[in-house]
């Protein structure tokens, strides 16, 4: 609702200048701040000092006039005004109405954001940084879309903007699937004292990790080289916790099991870790270099050798 600057000033609409020159000074005396230093009169200045600087330039005031003719004023508004009341009384009958009108208030809607996070973080916790777009009142016109007397240029006459925020969330340990995490009032800005809504992030688990998890158990399938398995030596393996170390003895066989102790989830009762049950799978070379070969080639025919020495061994 547009406010009158004319009831503001409490000059006729077809004031001259002068007159509302005149009454400008007059009111702004009763109001100024260093006279007057209730709150009430440092709006009622702030008021008188915005209707003056419109209707004292030609330009604004046309354009001003203009824009009140479109308005549907009711008449019971417009009469109430016309008899030329005080000024204290109009701003207070200004109020009473304000009141009156004052629309209920609106909660803002809810927001929901869906995040990606995987197992080992799940497990873990862990925080996302999500950005909100939320509307704001228009701080120029302050949601009126006017100002001056002309459309807000600053929010294209919408009374709203858009605030862009940024909002850290924690993501508690041992986070299940498709769990909903509340942010209290993060949602969208109620309006006219009405409540926040609510921002909801649903948190979906990657289940795509190579970590198995049972209870506080983790479980992990590592693929290695013949060579690995038959020489011995160091695998890395990744744990929830980073990447830690086997010392693979020589002669490995596939599906053997290594116990790394510590490194599994974190139980919450006992405030102790599981352990992570590594298991040896032998991987095959899809494809092998000539020397490769050559060398494979040797390895049958020296295996071939010990077999007949030891059946000669037997014959013997
Ligand atoms: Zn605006």
């Amino acid at each position: 609702m547009l406010k009158s600057y004319y009831e503001i000033l409490n000059v006729d609409e077809k004031a001259s200048k002068q007159e509302i020159k005149f009454q400008f000074k007059k009111l702004a005396k009763m109001y100024h701040p260093d006279l007057n230093s209730s709150l009430e009169a440092e709006n009622i200045f702030k008021e008188i000092n915005k209707a003056a600087e419109v209707l004292l330039d030609d330009e604004k005031r046309k354009n001003y006039d203009l824009l009140r003719q479109g308005e549907i004023f009711q008449k019971k508004y417009t009469k109430k005004y016309s008899s030329g009341c005080g000024f204290e009384d109009l701003f207070k009958n200004k109020k009473e109405k304000d009141n009156t009108i004052k629309q209920t208030p609106q909660n803002g809607q809810d927001i929901t954001v869906n995040i990606t996070i995987d197992y080992s973080e799940a497990i873990l916790g862990t925080q996302r940084v999500i950005n909100i777009a939320r509307s704001i009142v228009c701080p120029r016109c302050e949601g009126k879309k006017f100002a001056n007397g002309q459309k807000c240029s600053y929010c294209n006459g919408l009374g709203e903007k858009t605030e862009n925020r940024k909002i850290t969330v924690k993501i508690p340990q041992n986070v299940k699937n498709k769990a909903k995490l509340r942010l209290k009032g993060e949602g969208q800005y109620g309006k006219y004292g009405g409540l926040n809504g609510n921002l909801y992030v649903i948190v979906n688990v990657d289940n795509n990790d190579e970590l198995k998890i049972k209870d506080d158990i983790v479980y992990y399938d590592a693929q290695i080289s013949p060579y690995l398995a038959v020489l011995g030596g160091n695998l890395d393996v990744p744990t929830l916790w980073g990447q830690a170390t086997i010392k693979l003895p020589p002669l490995t066989k596939t599906n053997q099991s290594f116990k790394l102790i510590n490194v599994g989830v974190l139980n919450d009762k006992t405030g102790k870790k599981g352990d992570e049950i590594v298991k040896i799978l032998i991987q095959i070379p899809s494809s092998l270099s000539d020397e490769e070969y050559m060398l494979y080639e040797k390895l049958r025919e020296l295996n071939l050798k010990k077999k007949n020495a030891k059946t000669f061994e037997y014959k013997n």
